[in-house]
């Protein structure tokens, strides 16, 4: 076995254990969290080594690199995730090789999705993206804005809504990650009192390498980690 696959393998069972502990810790015993191993710091040799470790649910935010390691590594069973921002433009291109999106962040952007699913039959699984942090760089719906949407979200035959999805503020560590990752559980616990029978709001796409244990504790249903798992391996 070379370094890099021992290496990769073991960062892998680490963030496996750190999420098994946080579940422990939150009193969640039973749950699944999922795992989005973020590709995109690697190229597919690592990829590779992560498929082999038994990641299949990789993820990428940026459509183009999507669209590209997609292809290249088609011959694998992955689950592709898109994380990042995607512009209306890039919504066909995109489709055919994701299994779920979660940075979708307008109305706009949710038509021009349920179009491009309806065309090839397809229901497309998505999660809202709310700016829990408030930070004006930040992409994603505003919270109190939400409530007013899910009736007419619940309109569209071709997306299905599964959940929510935030990124922590760049800035104030781990305290101010926690009070972000509850305001997007709290806001989901209110949501759901009035939420059409059309959507489901049971996921919560929150943590990354530096605060998934966090985002754990506070409800989060998909961590989504890139760094933690190529630590030592890349770079
Ligand atoms: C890069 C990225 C991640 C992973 O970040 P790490 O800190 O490398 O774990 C998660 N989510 C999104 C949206 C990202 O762009």
């Amino acid at each position: 076995m070379s370094n890099l696959t021992a290496k990769i393998a073991e960062n892998i069972a680490l963030v496996h254990e750190r999420i098994k502990a946080a579940v422990m810790r939150s009193g969640r015993q039973g749950e699944e969290i999922k795992l989005v191993a973020v590709t995109k710091y690697v190229g597919a040799e690592e990829i590779r080594l992560l498929i082999q470790a038994g990641c299949l649910d990789l993820g990428e935010s940026r459509p183009q690199q999507l669209w590209q390691k997609a292809e290249e590594l088609s011959d694998l069973p992955i689950r592709w995730h898109l994380v990042g921002h995607l512009q209306r433009n890039k919504v066909n291109r995109t489709l055919p090789f994701v299994s779920m999106i979660h940075s979708v962040d307008s109305l706009r952007l949710i038509k021009a999705i349920d179009e491009a699913a309806a065309k090839v039959s397809r229901r497309m699984m998505i999660l809202l993206e709310v700016n829990t942090s408030g930070e004006p760089a930040k992409n994603g719906f505003q919270p109190d804005e939400v409530d007013l949407l899910l009736s007419e979200l619940a309109t569209f035959q071709h997306v299905e809504i599964r959940g929510l999805m935030c990124m922590a503020s760049l800035e104030g560590g781990l305290d101010v990650a926690r009070r972000d990752f509850a305001a997007l559980r709290n806001l989901r616990d209110r949501l759901k009192v009035n939420c059409p029978p059309e959507i489901h709001l049971d996921e919560l796409s929150m943590g990354m390498s530096g605060d998934y244990e966090v985002a754990i504790e506070e409800g989060a249903t998909i961590v989504r980690v890139g760094t933690a798992l190529f630590e030592g391996a890349v770079g």
